[in-house]
Parts: structure tokens; sequence; C-alpha cells
């Protein structure tokens, strides 16, 4: 059994002393809708909903939308997208919104206890009032408004007497505490902005710390898990809910975020890429979006898999982007098929193979996986070579094409290079081979000597040309240290591939043999030459 994390291990002491007793365990994943979700909040998504299996409850997805001005429908529909992509089910899809009538009563019911006021200070008089990590903050002369001038003030908020700033509603803790968060907290603000959900039903919005533990509750949230910055916060979300008596109220569970090496992980920044047209887009591959990792290529089992093994932890760290690169690579080396794809070709002529003939010759589809079954290639007299796989004069170790070198061309024959042709500039523009017929591949017939390299090939009569997109990091560390945007994080080129990948159907995968994992690009469907996204390379760089 692998040890429980200590989030589970807090469930399991719930249930054994009957906390939430006579209730399903309930999860949310909340999202604000003001932007795309990234690789970050895949890991909140596969904690809140793994869980939420795990222990046989259920998880909403939330939308947690109470500030106006930042939220889209877009945004709402992309991430429910992701969510089902990443492959969960919720089990509600709430809008916080939908509770703006509730959060009003329990505004409302505070201010009745004595434990909300209306005050008329400006946010910068507030934020002196508010004193230091080791000073007490000093009270509002407007704390102690009596009830009823507090219920007609905040009434008046609501019908839209007073302008932004103009006042707000605060609840009335301590002053002194030294969690700077319980000093007055502010919990409704005037804001005359247009929502994407209730129009221009209220002009007054609840603040984050007021709305949370509320929309938890509402949903009968029993475990409500959140990122670290949100620790010094839990003792205002307990007190919301103990003030308004709330009955078995929801308990908040912080976790570290997930940081990723060459990787900006906040929304805001990344709207900003977008908007700059620094990226083609929210879903451009290079981007830690879920919509980019998914046009990318990147698996839903890679990703959760990969969520998995950094599992959750109570402090911040850094985990290594190529951890994430290596599950995409385990997840796809066993269900993909292989192809042979030509980067930079080099022509071979088989000097000795009739120019009137073309035979097939059978290619397994993966090397590790018979049962993934084979394939055939049309093999002829004009073949490509990857440029990588030619050397006129060889490296030590080189085991490829060279001048008097044989090597095996893949699932067909010996060839040996003999002759070297180049044009006026010197470039070689065609290797003169011969081929040894003694040698087919899977004939049954031992051949009658040994090299020691195989290469790829395609036949130059029927190969299709395809566009390839090759992808760097978007983000490298620049001399401060800091992440800035890498200018070579997209090189477009052609290659030769062999004939089927014509037909690639939009998001199919595959291993270009020897090079890595590529994927046929689904939106850019209407080209004249079909476009490749590379997934991930062969070599792993996470150790
Ligand atoms: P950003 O700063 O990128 O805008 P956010 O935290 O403001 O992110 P929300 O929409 O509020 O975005 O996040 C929804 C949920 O996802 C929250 O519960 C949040 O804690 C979680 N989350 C966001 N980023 C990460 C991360 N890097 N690692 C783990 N969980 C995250
Ligand atoms: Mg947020």
């Amino acid at each position: 059994m692998p040890e429980l994390n200590f989030i589970h291990a807090m469930i399991e002491k719930d249930n054994e002393t009957g906390r939430y007793a006579e209730r399903q365990l309930c999860t949310r994943f909340p999202p604000e809708p003001n932007g795309y979700l990234h690789i970050g909040h895949a890991k909140s998504i596969c904690l809140n909903f793994g869980t939420a299996l795990k222990y046989g409850g259920k998880c909403n997805l939330r939308f947690d939308d109470t500030n106006p001005v930042k939220e889209d429908t877009e945004y709402v529909e992309s991430i429910e997208a992701d969510v089902k992509w990443l492959g969960f089910e919720w089990a509600g899809l709430y809008f916080a919104s939908d509770y703006f009538d509730k959060m009003y009563e329990c505004a409302l019911r505070l201010i009745e206890k004595g434990k909300a006021f209306v005050d008329d200070l400006s946010a910068e008089e507030i934020r002196a009032h508010r004193g230091t990590l080791t000073e007490p903050g000093r009270e509002s002369p407007f704390r102690n408004r009596g009830v009823e001038e507090n219920r007609r003030l905040f009434e008046e908020m609501r019908a839209g007497k007073y302008a932004d700033g103009e006042k707000v509603l605060r609840a009335k803790i301590d002053m002194a505490s030294p969690n700077i968060n319980m000093r007055d907290p502010v919990i409704y603000r005037i804001a005359h902005a247009e929502h994407h959900n209730t129009g221009d039903k209220w002009c007054i919005y609840p603040m984050y710390d007021f709305a949370h533990p509320l929309e938890d509750a509402i949903e009968d949230v029993t475990h409500s898990i959140c990122t670290l910055e949100f620790e010094d916060h839990r003792p205002l979300y307990d007190w919301v809910l103990e003030e308004l008596e709330w009955p078995s109220p929801p308990r908040q569970i912080e976790f570290a975020r997930l940081n990723l090496t060459n990787t900006v992980m906040s929304k805001r920044f990344l709207k900003a890429l977008v908007d700059e047209g620094k990226v083609d887009g929210w879903d451009d591959p290079r981007m830690p979006t879920i919509a980019g990792i998914r046009r990318r290529g990147y698996t839903p089992e890679a990703i959760r898999d990969f969520c998995e093994r950094i599992g959750v932890a109570k402090a911040n760290s850094l985990v290594d982007v190529a951890l994430l690169e290596h599950c995409v690579r385990e997840d796809l080396a066993p269900k993909t098929q292989s192809r042979n794809v030509v980067f930079d070709p080099i022509k071979v002529v088989v000097t000795n193979y009739p120019s009137d003939r073309t035979e097939m010759v059978r290619v397994e589809n993966n090397k590790d996986d018979e049962s993934m079954g084979f394939r055939m290639l049309p093999f002829s007299n004009e073949l490509y070579v990857d440029g990588e796989d030619f050397m006129e004069i060889p490296e030590k170790k080189y085991f490829r094409l060279f001048p008097g070198n044989e090597v095996r061309f893949k699932g067909a024959y010996f060839l040996r290079c003999d002759e070297v042709v180049k044009n006026e500039e010197g470039k070689v523009t065609e290797l003169r081979c011969s081929y040894d017929p003694e040698t087919k591949s899977g004939s049954g017939k031992e051949p009658p000597r040994k090299v020691k390299g195989t290469i790829h090939w395609v036949d130059a009569r029927t190969a299709v040309k395809i566009k390839v997109r090759l992808y760097d990091r978007l983000m490298v560390p620049g001399e401060d240290g800091e992440n800035t945007l890498n200018p070579l994080s997209l090189r477009e080129t052609e290659a030769w591939a062999e004939p089927s990948l014509a037909e690639a159907a939009p998001g199919e995968r595959f291993q270009f043999f020897r090079h890595g994992y590529y994927i046929a690009d689904e939106k850019l469907t209407n080209e004249r030459d079909k476009v490749f996204n590379e997934i991930v390379g062969l070599k792993s760089s996470w150790k």
C-alpha cells in the first residue's frame, strides 16, 4: 500500500471520528473563469476529483465568479472542456454568482448580530488603519454604528445609492489580531459592473474570504482543498461559518501549489502572452495551459500520472518540467505506432536495383510490441535518408552511412555507400549505394554478415511532404534567473514521410522513428501539407 498523503490521512481521521458522519465526502474544484486553466490547475483537479473517487464521494465544478470585471463565458466553456478532457466528471456544476442572494442574506445576519458594519473609510484609509505584522491596527471611526444604521446603509449600497469605493461592509472581528486577515476584513464592496451571469442585478459583490466558505457550505462540501497561500485565511473561513452557526461546516485544507521549471503559471501572465500576440492563442502548443498541452499532443493519462507522481506536500517546491515530459513519453511509448519520417533529406540511389521496380517491405509498427502489427512500405531504387544519418568523414563510433560503410535500411536490405555526389558548392546531393539481395529483412535467411547500424528511410517517389513544428521551451531562465521568453521556442521545417501520413487524422499521434513523438495538428487541417507538432523527443533529460 502506498503511504497516504496528508490530505487523505486527514480525511480518514475525519471518517474515524465521525466528523461528517451522515454525509458523503464532497470536494470541489473552484476556478475563477478569468482565463484558461494551466498545468497547475490540473494538479488541483486531479487532487479534488481523485480524492472524491477514492472515498466514494463527489466533486463539484464551481465557477468562482464573484469578480464581475475579468470573467467571461469563453473561459467557462474552456474550463469545462479541460476538466472533461482530463477524464473527470463533476457531480454538480455551479456558479458562485448563483448564491449572491444567499450571501447577501448571510451578510445581513452578521449585521444583525453586530458582527459586521458599513465603513465609510476609503480603501487607502483602511490600509493605513490596518497596522503591520508587529503593530496592531486601529479601529475605524465607523466601527460602532448601530445595527439599524448598518442595515439601512448596506441596503442602500445594494440599491445603488453609492459610487464604487464610497462604502464597504466589513466584518467586526479584532483590529489587534496577530493575523492581519482578522482585522475587520472587507466582506462586500461596491462595483457598478456588468456580471457575465447576473448582468446588472448587483452592484455590490462579496469578497473572496467571505464568499468562499459560504460557497463551500451551501454545496455541502466537506473538505475544501486549496493552495498554501490561503493558510492564513483559514481562521476567517472558520469565523464566517461559526458566526453564521453553520452545522458541521466544511474544513479547509491547504497544500503546496505546483511550480514547474521553465514555466510561468499565472493566468494573468499567460493572458498577456495571448493578448500581446507572443503566442498563437491560449492553445498554442508551447503554452502550459491544458488547451495548449492537449494540442501539443500530451495525453490526459500522462498528466494524471504526473500529478500522482509529484504527490501533495505542505511545502512549496519546484518540479522539473522534464518529469512531465518523461510521463508523456512513458505513456506514448507502448501505444503509439512508428512511422518513417526523414528530416533534412539526402537522396540515395540504389545503383543495382532495377529502376522500374517497386517492392513492398514489411516494417513493424512498434519495435517493442509485435502485437501492434506491421505495415508495408514501398522500396525502390530512389530513397531518402535523414541528413543526420550520413557523414562523409565519420566521427568515432559512427555506425551509420559513410563512404564504404554498409548499414541496414530498416525492414529492407543492407545498403553500402559506394559514392558521394556533390554539387558545385560542395554540398552532398546524392549517395550512390548498392544493395545486397541476400540480406532482405524478415526473409528467414541469416544475412551473410553483420552491420552495426540500422537507419530509417522513405521511398522518394511515394514520400509525402509534411510540415513539422519543433518546439523548445517557451520560457528560459534569463541572466537574472527569472524566466523570460525563449525566442527560439518554435521552429518550422519540412520533412518527407512514408505515404500513410498523408491520411493521418487530426489529433493522431505517432512516433517518428528515431526522432520523437508527433501529433497531427487538430486546427491546421486545411494546409496543403499536413502539419505535425512535436510532442516530445525520445531522449529523456529527467534524472
Ligand atoms: P492563477 O494565479 O494562475 O490565476 P488562481 O489560483 O488564481 O491561479 P483559480 O482559478 O483561483 O486560479 O484556481 C482554481 C483552483 O486551482 C484553486 O483552488 C487554486 O488553488 C488551484 N491552483 C491554481 N494554481 C495552482 C497550482 N500552480 N498548483 C496547484 N493548484 C493550483
Ligand atoms: Mg484566483
